[in-house]
């Protein structure tokens, strides 16, 4: 069956109809392409950083699939417009039914070249690396400003922080450097990176057999997730155990969700 199937009524009739139809199979479409785009940006940024490919292949493989999802609405609403619409239409209609299909066109395609837009495609070893490298540099330059006795830090400071001299008792303040004070930024990230074997185990587990039984696995996962998260930013065991208690608490009142 065509897009069109009108018999011989009258011309407004007719007119209404086409109008409606487009609208409807329009608004159908856009419907899609808005799932695509929630579905994406709810997942996208996860998907890159837990890519354990080097070349992060399989975070590649998924943009060009959903780019040509997008495209191939955008094809089927071009297609259908220009065969089936715009040859039907009366003179006088040619106008409010181009700007209904302009409209929709450009609104998928910037949702098309804007899903992607504030995924980052990071390298998170590597910038982890940089920042503590420029943390370490920092460290060693730091002296105390009355006396210049070199200062020692007991711990990992991300933020700006004052240090005692042991000498002579002045308050100096340890600046950690731009690239360190990010790192909170990124521990959680990093670490889900460094367990994904662990939740891909568990997910597994998981959508076989259900909550309680994938329960061993999460425990599992989670424990090696705040170990991690303590390895990459020392000093706030605290707050990752509390993090770590919030997940479980979570786990079995809701299940997992990814
Ligand atoms: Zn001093």
């Amino acid at each position: 069956m065509g897009f069109l199937n009108f018999s011989n009524k009258d011309k407004q009739v007719e007119n209404d109809a086409l109008q409606q139809k487009l609208e409807t199979f329009l608004n159908k479409l856009s419907q899609r392409a808005d799932d695509l785009f929630q579905e994406v940006k709810a997942n996208a940024q996860e998907i890159a950083d837990t890519d354990p490919d080097l070349y992060k292949r399989n975070y590649y493989q998924f943009k060009a699939g959903i780019i040509a999802q997008f495209n191939a609405i955008i094809q089927k609403g071009s297609n259908t417009f220009h065969t089936q619409v715009a040859p039907s239409a009366g003179w006088n209609q040619q106008m409010i039914l181009s700007e209904l299909y302009n409209n929709w066109h450009t609104k998928v395609l910037s949702q098309m070249t804007g899903v992607f837009e504030n995924i980052q495609e990071r390298d998170l070893e590597k910038q982890y690396a940089e920042a503590m490298a420029e943390y370490e540099q920092i460290r060693e330059k730091f002296h105390c400003k009355q006396c210049g006795a070199k200062l020692k830090l007991k711990k990992f400071y991300f933020i700006d922080t004052y240090i005692q001299c042991e000498f002579c008792l002045t308050q100096n303040n340890f600046d950690p450097g731009s690239k360190a004070k990010g790192i909170e930024m990124f521990v959680y990230p990093l670490a889900s990176l460094r367990c994904h074997h662990l939740k891909e185990v568990h997910k597994a587990i998981y959508q076989e057999k259900g909550i309680s039984a994938g329960l061993p696995s999460f425990e599992r996962y989670a424990k090696s997730l705040i170990q991690e998260m303590d390895n990459i930013l020392p000093g706030l065991e605290q707050h990752h155990q509390d993090f770590y208690n919030r997940l479980i608490h979570d786990y079995k009142s809701y299940g997992q969700s990814w």
